[in-house]
This record gives structure tokens, sequence and C-alpha cells, in this order.
């Protein structure tokens, strides 16, 4: 079964007779009709070119978003189709119309008209979306992706690893990469609460939006579950699942693709290297000695699935105190142990990458939807650090094949 079948969005019937708000002309207006210009089509078409879709952030008009444009004096009049019909940003888009057109020159009304792509039209957009071609493969697995790859692993749940996933998109977009985050912790989903995702995804023609969200793109498993529901799918459903979340997404062109795996060692984080065979591993632990060597056992998978683990944080290592020194709460040693163990195990050195402290604001925020990594507090320090660490080589060509043969 497709998660598509699985997944029913609320839609809301579009209404054709919305009635837009006129809006107020910001400059003063001309009085002496003969000194307005003529609004021309061209004019009106040039001032929607710089309106972008919110989500797949391309004009509306080179997505063929705009119908009609009629023009009545000083009064423009244009029909937009939204790429579904219940589009939950419907509104953000109107008024964005609204304001670009307010600044043609002679404009003082503007109506927008909203209708909705028909399936004909939605089939084309997909087409484009996809680079021209009906099906689409894993952007990430072709050999020429420059987007990085990292999935964030535990050896249990609660250490963490959601919340180091979610920081960590945060901060890379604040520092200007392009990322997404998929979530497929079928046990736990909780990428959407903590990155604020506020509705479902759009989907066109079997391609599925993304929402953005504090500018990451993020898909979560739990968009495709009936609330309260348990996941039960189990191997080749949930292959399949994971398959769909990396094709069939419109990602567009990441920076980093950061991935939330489930705890452990199960059918997920045997997925995804077969799935991205350059996909690389963050291992999450707590400094406490009987989680390490769980995490030891997520992050050893790497040696047979051929991964490189990137390095390992340890997450709650230490609780700030107000004289400055720290209290190791869960005990101490964590991080470097399994960065030890694993460098040992694999034959090549697995730093321990950061020791984040405990920290009221992060778990706040995570409930909040507000990333700590956007605010000032002990934890967000590292957690910055951590992505300009990670962030920094996304996009490198050291190490990838560059396709030329030598001479
Ligand atoms: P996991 O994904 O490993 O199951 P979560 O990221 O969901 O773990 O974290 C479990 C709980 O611990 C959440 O409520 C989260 O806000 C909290 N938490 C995680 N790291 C910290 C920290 N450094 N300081 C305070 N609370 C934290």
């Amino acid at each position: 079964m497709s998660i598509l079948q699985i997944f029913s969005p609320h839609i809301s019937p579009v209404s054709l007779d919305f009635q837009p708000s006129a809006v107020q002309h910001r400059y003063p207006v001309a009085t002496n009709m003969a000194c307005m210009n003529t609004v021309t089509e061209e004019q009106v078409r040039e001032a929607l070119g710089t309106v972008m879709d919110p989500e797949i952030r391309r004009p509306i008009t080179e997505l063929k978003m705009v119908d009609e444009v009629s023009i009545d004096g000083t009064t423009v009049t244009v029909t937009i189709l939204l790429t579904t019909a219940g589009c939950p940003l419907k509104t953000t888009i109107t008024e964005q119309v609204e304001a670009a057109l307010m600044e043609v020159e002679g404009v003082e009304k503007v109506h927008v008209i909203m209708g909705s792509m028909n399936e004909e039209q939605r089939k084309a957009l997909r087409e484009y979306l996809n680079g021209g071609v009906e099906e689409r493969d894993i952007p990430f697995a072709q050999p020429g992706s420059l987007t990085r790859v990292i999935a964030v692993t535990s050896g249990k749940g609660g250490v963490g690893k959601s919340s180091v996933t979610a920081n960590l998109a945060a901060a890379m977009a604040k520092q200007g990469l392009k990322v997404g985050v998929v979530d497929a912790d079928i046990y736990g989903f909780s990428i959407p609460r903590m990155m604020g995702v506020e509705h479902e995804p759009q989907v066109i023609d079997g391609m599925i939006i993304p929402p953005i969200a504090h500018d990451v793109k993020v898909m979560s498993i739990g968009m495709f579950v009936p609330d309260g529901q348990a996941v039960v799918w189990r191997g080749p459903m949930l292959h399949r699942a994971i398959q769909q979340f990396l094709a069939d997404v419109f990602w567009g062109d990441l920076d980093v693709l950061l991935l939330d795996l489930p705890p452990g060692t199960g059918d997920v984080a045997i997925s995804i290297p077969q799935l991205i065979p350059s996909a690389e591993i963050l291992v999450v632990t707590t400094p406490q000695l009987a989680a390490a060597e769980v995490a030891e056992r997520a992050g050893s998978i790497a040696g047979q699935t051929r991964q490189r683990v990137v390095g390992v944080v340890e997450n709650m290592s230490y609780l700030p105190q107000a004289d400055g020194t720290h209290l190791n709460l869960f005990g101490e040693g964590g991080g470097s142990t399994v960065a030890a163990r694993l460098s040992t195990a694999l034959g090549y050195e697995v730093p321990l990458l950061a020791q984040i402290p405990l920290d009221v604001d992060l778990r706040e925020g995570g409930d909040q939807g507000t990333p700590v990594s956007l605010t000032d507090s002990p934890a967000s320090e590292v957690l910055n650090e951590l992505a300009q660490k990670l962030g920094h080589h996304a996009r490198g060509l050291a190490g990838r094949q560059l396709g030329v043969t030598p001479m």
C-alpha cells in the first residue's frame, strides 16, 4: 500500500467566489487621469513573477499558477490556481500577490480569485518539478548528488536523538544551508512538533511537497499515520515508505538531509544504506556507560553496511551550575567511550563531536516548536558549533567521484 493511500489530508473546498480585501494603495493616488500610466498585462505578469510559492519556492508564474489576468483601468483581477484545493497557504499566497501587484505603477485595486489546478495541470506541474520525467529516483542516491545525508541514530530511546536532529537542522538552515529532515522514527515521531510544523504536506499528482518550518523542509512518518494509532509496518512496507519519503517528496536542491532513525539496529537502519549508500551516521548517546554500550552497537552497524560514522554526540552531558562548574547528573565518559570503541572497531577515527548540556530551554523549545538552537542558551551554543562542523563539509568534493577519466 502506498503511504498516500493511508494519507487522507483534510481538503476544504476552494471558494471560487473568494472575496479579496481591497488593498490600500501605499502611494498618493493621482487624481488627474491624464497623469496615469496604463497598466499593461506584461507589467502585471512581471510583478507576479516575483511571488514565490512558499513551499515549492519557485515563482508562481514558472509553476503556471497564474491563470487569467484582466485589467480594468486601475483595477487588476488575477486568477491564481492553487496546486491543491485545500492548500493551507492560500492566505499567504493571496497576500503576496496583492502586495506585488500594488507595487505596479498605476494599480489601485487588486482582486485575487483563487481556483485550483485540474488533474492535467497538476500532472504537468509534477512532471516539471521532476525535471520532465514521469518517475523519480532517489535524488540523494545519484552519483552526482552534492547533498550530504546524515542518519542520526542512538542505542535506545530518550537520549535526545530527535532533539539533536531538529536543532541541528534549524541551526544549519540559520547558517544558510538548504536543509531537509526525514523523521523515520516510527516508534516516536516527534520531529514535526519539535520543528513547529503547522500543517500536513500537500500532494500534487503523487508528489509530496514537504511543509517548511524554520526554513527546513520536514517530512515525518507521523504525517501519514492517523492520530493515536501505532505504526505496525514491518520490513518491506517500512522500506517502501522510506523509499517514498526519499523519492516522491519534492526536496529541491538540498545541502544537507538529516534522517532521524528509530533507536537501535532495526529495519529502518538497514534500509537507509540500501537506499542511500553514501549516507553517513551520527551517533547520539548520554554519558552513562550503560547507554554507551547500546550506542556502540547502533554505530557499529556501519561496519557491515559500509557507511561512515561521522562522529558521536554526547547529550545531557552535565548541568551547568551558577558558579560555572558542571554537575555530571548522568555520570560521565559515555561519549568518549563510544567514540574510542567505534574508532577501534571501524579502523578510522570517530571523533566525539559535541557534549550538549542539560538545558530546560532545549526541552521547552522542543515542546513549543522553536528549536533552542535558534535562541541563546548553553545548549544552543554547543548545537550551533556542531552544526558548523557538520555543515561545513556539506557540498564538499573531498572523497567524491568527480566522473572524470584520467588521461
Ligand atoms: P529521543 O529522540 O532519543 O527519544 P528526544 O529528543 O525525544 O529523545 O528527547 C527526550 C526528552 O528529553 C524530550 O522531552 C527532550 O526535550 C528532552 N531533552 C533532550 N535533550 C535534552 C537536554 N540536553 N536538556 C534538557 N532536555 C532534553
